[in-house]
């Protein structure tokens, strides 16, 4: 066949690009596809306004996008009352600590609200390079990278580090985040069943051969259920199969280990026993944004081409400082580590003994009171802010129906009475629901 000139091959492309939907997906190119514009009449966006209708004729108060007018920590101020909270992602208390909010209000002075650019061009500060060396210093690795996002940092460096020829494979309750980076990538995904090893033994023995490289990723913490994840076994797994291993820190940072330093101080891991570690900025250190640590090889590679990284704007001035302010507390103060954890685990034992269903949570900073029905985990919401305690509902879709559940963030700031408070309240309501 005779070579393909130029002209040629762009209108081949163009071809392409006009048979294609925007999903992706070849049209018919017969006229089968009705053209539509809006999202009103989406299957999705109907049953969103089936469930607020739902709620308004029951009666309940949508439990979301409620402002809240002070700093979230121990209590929180909503609608002019004062509540006793466990929503927040406060777990040091360093969010609205008064040497964390001087240091982000002098480095806007130094430096205004905005990085006012890409970190490779132009909107670096002092700062970022600080607080990627404290964190890489914290973890026991050689470099560090902080992104704007936590969400963005998963996206960003899985849809970025994985290709079509590869494999990810992901504990199945990994977070939105990590689903997202796996798409982007392309790489073929498959989940493993929850915290087990065994299943992701499986997996690997039948799909690992087939692929260039392999990541597994799970998360030091999990975000709904509070368990830990068993990261030893999963070490062992990752070297016996020639895998990558990288772990979601949102909810170990500043929780697990005897500085807080997260799941690889917990199981005294090796720093290179995972390859990409992985945290966000917007709980433990009472920030914004997220982090990827690891070889100084790794993070230099992303610093110059993860698309999220360079493509975005540096990570503004506050919350950089904020972060390092915090994390300078939480390594001169690590009574604040032990006490999370201490709280979690009063809030678990209280809870069993009131008789209450706390999934698999292992007493770390996230403990769910499992409800199992949606409308019942808004109810008993609805009643506990009445009765001026502040707990977030998580129904379905975010988790299963016989999932639905009430989340309580526990942190070093709330007292062992404020705890009782809550727990004995949560029993009174569920029994009243
Ligand atoms: N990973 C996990 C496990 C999370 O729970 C979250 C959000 N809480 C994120 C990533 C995203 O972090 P951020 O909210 O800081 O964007």
């Amino acid at each position: 066949m005779a070579e393909e000139s130029l002209q040629q091959r762009l209108e081949r492309a163009r071809q392409l690009m006009a048979a294609r939907r925007v999903d992706g997906q070849p049209s018919t190119g017969s006229g089968a596809v009705q053209p539509r514009t809006g999202w009103e009449a989406d299957p999705a966006a109907a049953e969103l306004r089936q469930r607020q209708l739902q709620l308004q004729q029951l009666g309940l108060a949508n439990p979301y996008f409620r402002a809240h007018e002070s700093v979230s920590g121990d209590t929180i101020r909503v609608d002019g009352r004062e509540l006793l909270n466990f929503s927040g992602y406060n777990y040091l208390g360093l969010s609205g600590h008064p040497e964390v909010s001087a240091a982000a209000k002098a480095a806007i002075d130094q430096f205004g609200t905005s990085a006012s650019g890409s970190r490779l061009a132009s909107g670096e500060t002092p700062l970022h390079g600080e607080l990627e060396r404290s964190l890489a210093s914290l973890l026991g690795v050689e470099a560090c990278l902080v992104f704007v996002s936590g969400y963005g940092t998963n996206v960003s460096t899985i849809g970025h580090l994985l290709g079509r020829r590869d494999l990810v494979v992901h504990d199945a309750l990994a977070h939105s985040s990590i689903l997202a980076g796996c798409q982007l990538s392309g790489a073929h995904r498959l989940p493993f069943r929850h915290n087990s090893p065994e299943a992701l033994e499986a997996v690997l023995s039948e799909h690992r051969r087939t692929y260039e490289r392999a990541l597994i990723v799970v998360e030091g913490v999990y975000s709904m259920d509070g368990d830990i994840a068993p990261m030893k076994e999963f070490v062992d797994i990752k070297h016996r199969h020639d895998a990558a291993l990288m772990v979601d820190e949102a909810h170990s940072l500043g929780v697990l280990g005897d500085r807080g330093a997260g799941v690889g101080e917990h199981f005294r891991l090796s720093p290179t026993d995972v390859d990409v570690w992985m945290g966000t900025l917007s709980k433990a250190l009472a920030a914004c944004g997220g982090y990827v640590a690891g070889s100084a090889n790794l993070i230099e590679y992303l610093r110059f081409t993860a698309p999220g990284f360079i493509f975005s704007v540096g990570l503004p001035p506050a919350d950089t400082a904020a972060a390092l302010a915090a994390l300078r507390i939480m390594l001169r103060e690590p009574e604040r580590v032990d006490r999370v954890r201490l709280r979690g685990a009063h809030f678990l034992a209280r809870a069993r003994a009131r008789g209450l269903n706390t999934g698999a949570s292992d007493g770390s900073a996230v403990v769910p009171v499992i409800i199992g029905d949606s409308l019942r985990a808004i109810r008993v919401a609805q009643n506990l802010f009445e009765a001026g305690i502040n707990v977030q509902p998580i129904v379905y879709p975010a988790v299963d129906e016989q999932a639905a559940r009430l989340r309580y963030f526990i942190t070093a700031s709330h007292t062992e009475a404020q705890i009782e408070r809550a727990v004995d309240a949560t029993a009174e309501a569920l029994c009243a629901s």
